[in-house]
């Protein structure tokens, strides 16, 4: 396959998971805004609680954007019920303004199914932080995404991990990308911790979303992904300054490099093929990671 990172454009540093006043977030709209555009971020999603409480919100940030800097409109949408009987949480970026609200009757499966119909990339937000199973995700069959880092959940109670739920999706045969996102409220130091890399020709919300769909993009908390090139025996990562820079695939498929301040790899795929899939993990010297999407062999 292409190296989904090798097309036209550049990267574009986003946050596609954040909360305002709209919901249940510390800062107003604008302030979030600022405060990102300021820390050099391209883009963001003010996703705020899609709820009755809040009066179904479709944060308007419009207004913060700049030649720059963009705003992807979007909500973290909620509907019953999980198997341990919690609302769902489903990231939709790329809501139109007008998306209905969400009807007392209708389930996380049907709402996910229509936050896509109405042109999102979605995400099933944050798994391990409230024990979503594998039979759950199996009934969001439109879902683009799994969030594999949230970093609130990390920073507030250790549960932003989601690699677990979503390689065992993709051990199942879905396909499946992964994102990384701040899902920060402002409560807790939750800011600036997981973001997307996305590849894009301009800086709009159209072409972010049509790329996060794509699946041009990695995920990361610090290192860069330069490029991957899967080749017949291997893949070639080249990255910033790593420690370890490991592929893995199904089950205990893995291979890994270590050493300091590596810029590249070329990593055997001959485990991974079976699989069906191989991805990368880029580690650097203080622990942070980069994540590639699944790379379908
Ligand atoms: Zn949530
Ligand atoms: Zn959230």
């Amino acid at each position: 396959m292409p190296d989904p990172l090798a097309g036209p454009g550049r990267f574009y540093k986003g946050n596609l998971h954040t909360h305002s006043t709209r919901s249940d977030g510390v800062l107003v709209p604008a302030s979030v805004c600022e405060l990102y555009r300021d820390a050099g971020y391209d883009f963001i999603t003010v996703s705020d609680h899609f709820l009755p409480k809040y009066n179904f919100p479709i944060t308007d940030t419009r207004p913060w954007r700049t030649d720059r800097f963009t705003t992807i409109p979007g909500a973290e949408v909620h509907a019953p019920a999980t198997e341990l009987g919690e609302m769902w949480h489903i990231l939709a970026v790329g809501l139109p303004a007008d998306f209905a609200p969400t009807p007392p009757t209708e389930r996380g499966p049907a709402l996910a199914a229509r936050c896509v119909a109405a042109g999102a990339f979605v995400a099933i937000a944050h798994p391990t932080w409230y024990g979503l199973t594998t039979a759950d995700a199996d009934t969001i069959e439109s879902a683009h995404a799994v969030e594999v880092y949230n970093h609130t959940s990390a920073v507030k109670c250790d549960r932003g991990d989601g690699w677990g739920m979503l390689d065992t999706l993709l051990a199942r045969g879905r396909h499946l990308l992964a994102c990384a996102c701040d899902d920060a409220h402002f409560k807790y130091p939750d800011w600036f911790g997981g973001w997307v890399m996305v590849k894009a020709e301009i800086l709009t919300p159209e072409s972010l979303v049509e790329a996060l769909k794509a699946g041009r993009y990695y995920s990361s908390q610090g290192p860069e992904i330069h490029a991957l090139e899967v080749g017949r025996h291997e893949v070639t990562v080249e990255c910033s300054p790593a420690t370890t820079i490991v592929l893995l695939g199904r089950g205990s498929a893995e291979a890994a490099k270590f050493g300091e301040g590596l810029r590249s790899a070329r990593l055997p795929l001959e485990k991974m093929r079976p699989g069906g899939y191989a991805r990368v993990v880029v580690i650097d010297a203080q622990g942070h990671r980069a994540w590639s999407n699944p790379l379908w062999l």
